[in-house]
């Protein structure tokens, strides 16, 4: 059997991808891990562990231990990283032995948050770790042309985190990352149906609302959807029906938010870059990039070309795969 040196990954708040240098995307399942509470072990990862979150009974919990982008649970980050190289390596059929790691860090990641996801990798069985900025795999993995003196600029929406950052030369020239990313906007949903309608719902209905109609601060032709959830007064589940223009009022300021991120990176771009991103725009990555009008939206507010990257969920990981091949030209592991 063959055997997986190098591998990619972008661990990710909302999903964590692998990438084999023969192989290409091995693996793609949420950052989810479920687990039992009283004995503390792995009862699922991935998919399957999603599936649980808010229906499990209480001793198993769901857990997403990743927040904002960087890690909350270190020890059961460790476990699924050990799980999804295994899955990978199952679904491909290679041993993933010792591997060479090539992983991603949020540019807004202080030094002792990525020294975490240094050691979490290593921990799980990589031989070489090497840690990569987010940004810089998301334009990679776009297909931008990073190594050249020209402006590239990446707006990453991803689950806990929105990074912007202009590259050039294969550094970061500028960059803004804030913690207002795709759960921000499900959260915002969860909130207003519980004013709106003194309604709960769960984190995955809300979540099935934004992609299905949540639309960015664009005009358009007005949806609606009906959703169960709990009643608060009376405890008893409840049908409610949402329309698409209180969902874009609900989630209005956290794009703001966005759009302000994007603002201000581009305000710090060097003015001998200035003219490239007049030409050649602004990329979207992320899950982030696919909320309805949100391509059209951006580029009205800001008035340069916006473009989608050609597989924004993969965006990352395809670049941490094609980092693989200057891997020695990397920042050198921590240790
Ligand atoms: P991360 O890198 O943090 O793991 P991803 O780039 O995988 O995040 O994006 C996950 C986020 O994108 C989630 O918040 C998810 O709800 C959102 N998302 C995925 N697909 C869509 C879609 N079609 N429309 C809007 N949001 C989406
Ligand atoms: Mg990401």
């Amino acid at each position: 059997m063959l055997t997986a040196t190098e591998i990619g990954i972008d661990l990710g708040t909302a999903n964590t991808l692998v990438y084999s240098k023969n192989k290409g995307i091995a693996l793609n399942e949420p950052s989810v891990v479920a687990i039992d509470r009283d004995t503390r072990k792995v009862l699922a990862v991935g998919h399957e562990a999603k599936e649980m979150i808010g229906k499990t009974p209480g001793n198993i919990v769901a857990i997403r231990p990743l927040k904002d982008g960087v890690i909350a649970d270190y020890d059961i980050t460790t476990e699924m990283i050990k799980q999804v190289m295994k899955m990978a390596a199952k679904k491909i059929g290679l041993t993933i032995r010792k591997p060479n790691v090539v992983v991603c860090t949020p540019s807004g990641a202080t030094s002792v948050e990525r020294r975490a996801i240094h050691d979490a990798v290593k921990q799980a069985g990589a031989k070489n770790v090497h840690i990569i900025e987010e940004p810089v795999a998301a334009a990679l993995g776009a297909g931008l042309p990073v190594d050249e003196p020209v402006a590239n600029v990446v707006v990453d929406i991803g689950g806990g985190t929105t990074e912007v950052a202009i590259i050039s030369f294969g550094g970061v020239v500028a960059s803004h990352s804030i913690r207002v990313a795709g759960d921000r906007l499900d959260d915002d949903i969860v909130q207003y149906v519980r004013k709106a309608f003194n309604v709960l719902i769960g984190e995955r209905t809300a979540e099935r609302i934004k992609i299905e109609i949540g639309y960015a601060l664009v005009d358009h032709d007005e949806m609606t959807m009906e959703v169960r959830g709990r009643d608060l007064v009376t405890g008893l589940p409840k049908t409610v029906s949402l329309t698409s223009t209180e969902i874009r009022d609900a989630i209005k300021e956290s794009l703001n938010h966005i759009l302000e991120a994007i603002r201000a990176t581009l305000e710090d771009c060097p003015a001998e870059l200035s003219g490239d991103i007049v030409d050649r725009g602004v990329i979207l990555s992320g899950g982030g990039a696919l909320i309805n009008g949100m391509q059209d939206w951006i580029g009205s507010e800001i008035f340069v070309p916006v473009h989608i990257a050609p597989s924004p969920l993969e965006s990352v990981a395809i670049g941490t795969g094609k980092a693989l091949k200057f891997i020695d030209r990397l920042q050198p592991a921590i240790r």
